[in-house]
């Protein structure tokens, strides 16, 4: 690979530049800026590079899908998305965020480590190898979504459109990741599931006078109540099902947590903690974090909070939950848990709002694609990388991959301080250019694979 990285060094400056450009371009699906005019560029960069590519339509943002043949009979699907997070609080920036800037060795600007660095970088690996070998190594699927920020809302419809091209690949190269606090690189293999819901309890058709209270009911004490009667304060979920379909973990995916060095004390000092949870540590944090399933409240709305008092009996209560799943629950069926469980339990008036989620996906470490991508970055980075059988967020993995048993690793231009989503967002340029030639080398490894 050696004249790879030579070509590399020499386009450094053009390859730059590209991605500068493409910062400068907002997409931030959320808002609804400038999403189309930043598929448009990306798809004509995708074209001038080579492929053939076709913006599949959604009912919201086109999903681009992007081929180029290459020399060996099987195809390795890249995943990306081209949109980014909105940038407030703006005040918080030290440039702005569509305006790219270089400081010590690092590229800011918003998009930059989630996720436009990495499709940059995979797009240079790619023009060097081609410019070096003429061909690519492997054919190549690449699928860049616009929602990803957004939860992926129509993924399906370009999933149900394209399945004849998803179900034939033989791995996944996912957007993310990077190297952890301690500068190792981490390859995840899937993601946790989610359910969303929102719980609604209603008593009179308007708020009454809290004197009211002796006669009439309060819908705030009803979601209270039936709340919890979803955790106790031991930190067990209460609903009868919820743990009826967790698989598992095997003996590969034990090895690979055992393989992991979790930072642990700077991601407690990190999160302002005298302890975690349950005083969890060592393996026993690990496996809670990558292969626990929750229960968490992420709001409760009833009544009044201004200043002073106002006394008052509300007539509405809400509360936003979201559990994150493993495999092989599925948000489908614990949202049924859940209603079955408030209605045993004497909660039948507190309605289910609405709901929405994904499936979780875990990956076998021992898999060969893994076993791959996995040495290659061993030799490139120096040291073995950290394998991830499921990362603790939620993405499309189970959508766009694992349903149709295509297993994933993640490559990732970012690092510990990327700041993602945040003020300041950045990549190191040294990751953004070892980033460039990993990708070089996994797909010319992946082509040595037996198809
Ligand atoms: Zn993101």
């Amino acid at each position: 690979m050696t004249s790879i990285r030579a070509d590399i060094e020499t386009h450094r400056e053009a390859y730059l530049a590209r991605l500068k450009d493409l910062i400068r371009q907002p997409s931030i699906s959320s808002q609804g800026t400038g999403v189309a005019e930043t598929c448009t560029k990306l798809a004509g960069l995708l074209e001038d590079a080579g492929f053939q590519v076709e913006r599949v339509p959604t009912d919201g943002a086109a999903v681009i899908l992007a081929r180029m043949a290459g020399d060996a009979p099987q195809s390795v699907l890249f995943y990306n998305h081209y949109d980014v997070q909105p940038v407030d609080p703006l005040e918080l920036w030290d440039s702005p965020p569509f305006e790219p800037a270089q400081r010590d060795g690092k590229l800011y600007g918003r998009g930059v480590a989630d996720n436009k660095g990495d499709i940059v970088a995979r797009l240079c690996a790619i023009e060097s190898t081609l410019r070096t070998r003429g061909r690519l190594p492997v054919n190549l699927v690449w699928a860049i979504e616009g929602e990803e920020e957004i939860g992926s809302l129509h993924l399906h419809q370009f999933v149900a459109a394209r399945q004849d091209v998803l179900r034939n690949v033989a791995g996944c190269v996912w957007e993310a990741g990077g190297k952890n606090a301690r500068e190792r690189f981490e390859i995840a293999l899937g993601c946790k599931g989610l359910l969303y819901v929102e719980l609604v309890a209603r008593g009179a058709d308007r708020d009454l006078h809290s004197a009211l209270a002796a006669i009439a009911p309060s819908p705030v004490w009803r979601l209270l109540w039936a709340l919890a009667g979803l955790k106790g304060p031991d930190g067990q979920v209460c609903v009868p099902g919820f743990l009826d379909d967790v698989r598992p973990i095997s003996p590969a995916q034990h090895a690979a947590l055992a393989g992991w060095e979790y930072p642990e004390e700077e991601n407690r000092t990190l999160m302002g903690l005298s302890a975690f949870l349950d005083d969890l540590t060592g393996p026993a944090l690990k496996e809670r974090l990558i292969f626990g399933p929750t229960c968490n409240i992420d709001g409760f709305h009833a009544g009044y909070g201004g200043p002073g008092t106002k006394t008052v009996l509300p007539n509405e209560a809400r509360a936003k939950l979201d559990f994150r799943l493993v495999p092989d629950q599925r948000p489908e069926h614990i949202v049924e848990c859940v209603r079955a469980h408030l209605d045993a339990t004497g909660f039948e008036d507190v309605e289910i709002a609405w709901w929405e989620g994904e499936a979780p996906a875990a990956g076998d470490p021992d898999h060969p694609f893994v076993q791959t991508a996995a040495r290659v970055a061993g030799q490139l980075y120096g040291h073995p990388p950290t394998l991830l059988p499921m990362m603790a967020g939620t993405g499309p993995v189970h959508l766009l991959c694992d349903q149709f048993d295509v297993p994933v690793v993640t490559a990732g231009v970012g690092y510990a301080d990327s700041r993602a989503h945040a003020p300041n967002e950045n990549i190191r340029l040294t990751d953004f250019f070892e980033g460039i030639e990993y990708i070089a080398a996994l797909i010319e490894a992946l082509g040595e694979n037996e198809p």
